[in-house]
C-alpha cells in the first residue's frame, strides 16, 4: 500500500459525499446544456491527465495525443479483452495486480469486503478467459451513490417515496448471488458499510426455483422489489396467477431491453411504479428510465458515443452498431472510449418528459446478432429485437429463448403461461418466426421446439437470443 493516488482525484470540485455530489449535479443541470457540456469537458481533461499520470498503459497509448484533451474523439478506442490483457499497467494503483484481484474474487466469502481495504471489486459473469474485473475506489463509489440518488429523485413520485419511507425501504433484491457479480457485490458492500440494514433488505438468488422465490417474497412482503427484468416478468405471471401476493410500491428493473408489453404486464400485476435502471460493471450507474420510455444517461459523469462498426459517429435517431463509454469517475481503473457492445439509439430532440440529460434506448447487444445464409447467397444478419417484439405479440408465452444450434436451425425454448394451449401457441410461434425469417431472405432456416425450458446465463439473466457460438 505504497500509494493512494485516489485520495484527491481531480475534476470533481469540492464535493465529496454522495449528498454534496448530488447537490452539485442538480446545480449543473439547472444551469442548462452549456454548463453540462463544460462539466463534461473539464472532467474529461482531468481524467485523461490522471490516467496518463498514473496508468502506464494509458501513458503509452496516449503518448502522441495533445497535452490537453477535451474531446473523446481524440482518444483511441479500447475494449475489455485488450485492457484485461494489460491489467497491471491499466490500473492506476501499483498495489493492485491481476493476481491479487483474482485471488480476492476466488473467495466468495469476501464479497462485501474491500480489496486492499479501499476498493469495491465487481466481476462480469463471462467465462474465465473473458471475465472482466472492475475496481471502484471510495470516491467513485460516492459518485455512483449520488447518481443513484438522482435517479430516485427523478423517477419516484412523492406518494411512492412516502410509502417506501413508511416501510423503512423494506426491499427484496433478486440477483445472481454467486461470487462478486456486480449487483450482488454492490448490495453486499452496502450492507457491510451499514447503508442497507440487513433486516430491511432481503437478497434472493435468481437461481432459486420460482416456487421458492414466491414463498420467500410472500413471507417478506417487500415494499421495493428489484431484479433482472426477465425474472420479475416471471414473478408478474405468478402474481397474476394468485400464487404470489405482494404489494410493492416500486418495482425496479435492471434493464435488459424488456419490451413494452412485459413492462405493462409487470405494472398491472403489482400495481406498482415500475422503474428501469441502466448500468453495467464498467459504469454501475449509467442512467434511468423516464415516463416517456427513454433512458437518460448521467452526462455530467460519463460520455456515451453511439458509433458504427468502424467507430464513426452514428447520428442521433439512428441505431448504432456499438457504443463507446468514457467514465469520468473511474480513477482506479480508467474506462476511456471503451467499446461497450450495446447497440443504442440516441434521441435527436428534447425528451417530452423534460429531463435535460441525454436520452437513448438500448437495442440489444451487437454480440447477439444472428447470422443466416441468404437464399440468394451471402448472409443476412438480424437483431434480437426483431425476434423479441415478434414473440411478445403472441399471448401466453411467459418466457422464450431462441438458440441457434446450426447456421440454419433455431431451437426455441418456451415457458408457457399456466393453462395455455401449447399446441396452438407453438403453431403460431413457428408460423410467425418462419414469416419473419422469410421476409429477411433466410427462408431455409428451420424452427424447432425445444423440450428444455429457457436457461439462465451464469449471471442469472435469460438471454432472449443465443447466436451460434
Ligand atoms: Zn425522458
Amino acid at each position: 500500500m505504497t500509494s493512494e493516488p485516489h485520495r484527491h482525484p481531480p475534476g470533481s470540485g469540492a464535493a465529496t459525499t454522495p449528498w454534496t455530489l448530488a447537490r452539485d449535479g442538480r446545480r449543473t443541470l439547472r444551469l442548462g446544456p452549456r454548463a453540462l457540456a463544460n462539466r463534461q469537458r473539464e472532467r474529461l481533461a482531468a481524467m485523461v491527465d490522471f490516467a496518463r499520470a498514473h496508468s502506464p498503459y494509458y501513458r503509452e497509448l496516449y503518448r502522441h495525443l495533445p497535452q490537453r484533451v477535451e474531446d473523446t474523439a481524440l482518444l483511441p478506442v479500447t475494449d475489455k479483452p485488450t485492457l484485461m490483457a494489460h491489467f497491471d499497467e491499466w490500473v492506476t494503483d501499483p498495489a493492485v495486480t491481476l493476481d491479487g484481484v483474482r485471488a480476492f474474487v476466488a473467495d466468495p466469502g469476501r464479497v462485501g469486503e474491500r480489496f486492499l481495504g479501499r476498493y469495491l471489486v465487481t466481476t462480469t459473469s463471462g467465462t474465465t478467459g473473458h471475465r472482466g474485473l472492475f475496481l471502484l475506489d471510495d470516491r467513485a463509489a460516492a459518485v455512483v451513490r449520488a447518481l443513484s440518488l438522482r435517479a430516485a429523485r427523478r423517477t419516484l413520485t412523492p406518494t411512492v417515496t412516502a410509502r417506501l419511507l413508511a416501510h423503512r425501504m423494506r426491499s427484496a433484491h433478486i440477483v445472481a448471488t454467486s461470487g462478486h457479480l456486480a449487483a450482488h457485490a454492490v448490495l453486499a458492500r452496502s450492507r457491510a458499510a451499514g447503508r442497507l440494514p440487513a433486516r430491511h433488505s432481503h437478497v434472493l438468488s435468481v437461481h432459486s426455483p420460482l416456487p421458492d422465490l414466491v414463498d420467500e417474497l410472500n413471507r417478506y412482503r417487500p415494499v421495493f422489489l428489484g431484479g433482472y427484468a426477465t425474472v420479475i416478468a416471471l414473478l408478474a405471471g405468478e402474481q397474476l396467477a394468485g400464487r404470489l401476493r405482494i404489494a410493492p410500491a416500486v418495482v425496479s428493473l435492471l434493464a435488459e431491453g424488456l419490451g413494452d408489453r412485459d413492462h405493462q404486464r409487470i405494472r398491472s400485476a403489482f400495481g406498482a411504479q415500475v422503474i428501469n435502471s441502466y448500468g453495467c460493471n464498467e459504469s454501475l450507474a449509467l442512467g434511468y428510465g423516464c415516463t416517456s420510455g427513454w433512458l437518460h444517461v448521467h452526462g455530467d459523469w460519463l460520455v456515451l458515443e453511439p458509433v458504427d462498426a468502424d467507430h464513426r459517429p452514428t447520428p442521433p435517431g439512428e441505431r448504432s452498431s456499438t457504443v463507446l463509454l468514457t467514465s469520468l469517475c473511474r480513477w482506479a481503473q480508467p474506462i476511456l472510449r471503451y467499446d461497450l457492445g450495446d447497440s443504442v439509439v440516441l434521441r435527436p430532440d428534447a425528451c417530452p418528459c423534460g429531463d435535460p440529460l441525454p436520452a437513448l434506448r438500448v437495442r440489444g447487444r451487437a454480440a447477439d446478432l444472428l447470422s443466416f445464409p441468404h437464399r440468394d447467397g451471402g448472409s443476412v444478419r438480424m437483431v434480437p429485437m426483431a425476434f423479441e417484439t415478434l414473440l411478445e405479440s403472441i399471448p401466453d408465452l411467459d418466457l422464450f429463448q431462441i438458440v441457434q444450434t446450426s447456421p440454419t436451425i433455431l431451437r426455441v425454448r418456451i415457458r408457457y403461461a399456466a393453462g395455455a394451449d401449447r399446441e396452438r401457441l407453438w403453431a403460431s410461434v413457428r408460423k410467425e418466426l418462419g414469416a419473419l425469417l422469410a421476409a429477411h431472405g433466410a427462408g431455409q432456416v428451420e424452427v424447432e421446439p425445444a423440450s428444455e425450458p429457457p436457461e439462465q446465463s451464469p449471471g442469472g439473466k435469460y438471454r432472449v437470443v443465443i447466436p451460434l457460438a
